[in-house]
């Protein structure tokens, strides 16, 4: 480490006690820039580090609902107004019990290198609460996202900052949230994204993160001149992302065995068809159940119970050719990285956000595999709320087939991005600082040009 990254992780760990992941997502992204401090000290100069380090405007308010049996319930809400030097803010809101501030800073600091690199104006930002979705009836859901949006609408806009879904925001939530603003502020605008299809959502926003990740492993599997066909796929979580990057590996021809969530994972020797998928989506979308009960479904699958907190998860440790991480941050430590690494896994597609910890990310980025870390491979979902956001403008929507190849050549767009940054700065191969560089350099020239604000 430089003596200027130490000085700049010393300050951030001051400033910002007791925020690991945002310490932690900070390191990777300064580490990756010293080749291109050096080479312009203009940005060193302008403070760029300490100006894109520090959150353009953090906003923490009180929301309080009422439960369906009458008692009087208080979350906290948030949302991170990052960075906007390319665009106005753009991210999503999480909604699960673990969401802290630093949660969300990490989250807001990732999504302004992913926006930047997906092509569009996107400013960065994120948000969310420590409320948990999970057991509440619908009409406590619905109220929770009245309370929250009555408070949050002060702060975003169509041109200010639209937020989309997350952990534990999907369509319903995006629905309440989108009623709440439109009945407060009186307008129709596109102020989220993630919206129903029939009132401003886009075609494709639900698959695209998924979808995304899954393009994104292609490209990198063309630069070994191989594709998914016959290809053993991991995949992590069964929510959102999770689903969709299990249709599109179908799609392409590889073969899905294992999901989970927050309790264990189930491993499907004979693959997870198009019909065990159908069964997984309407497990978890609409009777919100738990993965356990597709092994009791089907007899070719096995359900292991996981424990966070051991030595290892057992889902990484299966024979297979590829690894899409879809659940959530530091889901891959050290050991994972290497039961993945030892069981013949060579291409890593982040679908979730930081899901592997530094060293296994060390660990990759030494021996060489296809990884592309979750700022490059899951920013298919941004990229398509971006069109999401064209569209609403433009008063228009795109077919099915219109939106899905502009998302591929978006992801397509990033791969080349990544591959020809790391190979400008002298770390051919290398993702990771491809991804920092690339995202870092269109918003720093932006800064640079907007003069110090
Ligand atoms: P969902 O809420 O739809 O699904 C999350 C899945 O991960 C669920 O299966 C959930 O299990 C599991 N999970 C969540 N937290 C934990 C935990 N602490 N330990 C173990 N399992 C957990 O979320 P998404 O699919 O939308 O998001 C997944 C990841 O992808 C996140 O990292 C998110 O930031 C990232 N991402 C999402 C985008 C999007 O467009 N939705 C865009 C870019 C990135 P359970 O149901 O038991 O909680």
């Amino acid at each position: 480490m430089s003596d200027y990254v130490k000085d700049i992780m010393a300050q951030v760990v001051a400033k910002n006690p007791a925020q690991p992941e945002f310490h932690q997502a900070v390191e990777e992204v300064v580490e990756s820039l010293a080749l291109v401090l050096e080479k312009h000290p203009e940005y060193r100069d302008a403070k760029i580090i300490e100006r894109i380090i520090e959150p353009e405007r953090v906003l923490m308010f009180r929301v309080p609902w009422v439960n369906d049996e009458g008692k009087v319930e208080v979350n906290r809400g948030y949302r991170i107004e990052m960075n906007s030097a390319i665009g106005p803010y753009k991210g999503g809101l999480r909604f699960h019990p673990s969401v802290n501030l630093g949660i969300l800073k990490f989250l807001a600091f990732e999504q302004v290198f992913k926006n930047s690199l997906t092509t569009l104006p996107m400013g960065g930002g994120k948000g969310g609460s420590d409320f948990d979705p999970k057991g509440k009836s619908d009409n406590e859901v619905m109220h929770f996202c009245q309370s929250f949006m009555t408070e949050l609408c002060r702060h975003i806009g169509p041109n200010t900052d639209i937020p989309a879904g997350d952990i534990g925001v999907g369509g319903r939530e995006i629905g309440f949230m989108f009623g709440q603003y439109k009945r407060i502020r009186n307008e129709f605008t596109g102020v989220l994204t993630g919206k129903g299809l029939n009132w401003g959502g886009s075609l494709i926003r639900p698959e695209a993160t998924g979808y995304g990740a899954v393009y994104f492993g292609r490209e990198m599997l063309a630069t070994r001149g191989e594709t998914y066909k016959g290809k053993v796929c991991l995949v992590s979580g069964s929510g959102n992302v999770a689903q969709y990057a299990c249709e599109k590996i179908l799609d392409l021809g590889g073969k899905p065995v294992t999901v989970s969530d927050s309790g264990g994972y189930i491993y499907d020797k004979d693959g997870i068809d198009r019909e065990k998928l159908a069964f997984i989506m309407e497990l978890k979308n609409v009777r919100r159940g738990r993965i356990s009960e597709y092994a009791e479904k089907y007899s070719s699958a096995v359900y292991t119970k996981v424990d966070r907190n051991g030595e290892f998860n057992p889902l990484w440790n299966h024979k297979a050719d590829c690894a899409f991480p879809s659940a959530t941050q530091n889901e891959i430590n050290l050991k994972d990285a290497q039961n993945l690494i030892a069981n013949g896994v060579y291409v890593v597609s982040e679908g979730a956000n930081m899901p592997t910890v530094p060293e296994g990310v060390n660990l990759f980025v030494k021996e060489k595999i296809l990884y592309g870390p979750g700022k490059a491979a899951n920013a298919g979902g941004v990229s398509t709320s971006g069109l999401e956001m064209s569209q609403n403008s433009m008063r228009y929507n795109w077919t099915r087939e219109e939106v899905d190849a502009k998302l591929a050549s978006i992801m397509k767009a990033i791969h080349t991005q990544c591959v020809d940054a790391a190979e400008k700065y002298g770390c051919p191969g290398n993702y990771v600082n491809g991804a920092n560089i690339a995202g870092f350099l269109k918003v720093a020239d932006a800064m640079l040009d907007q003069g110090v604000v």
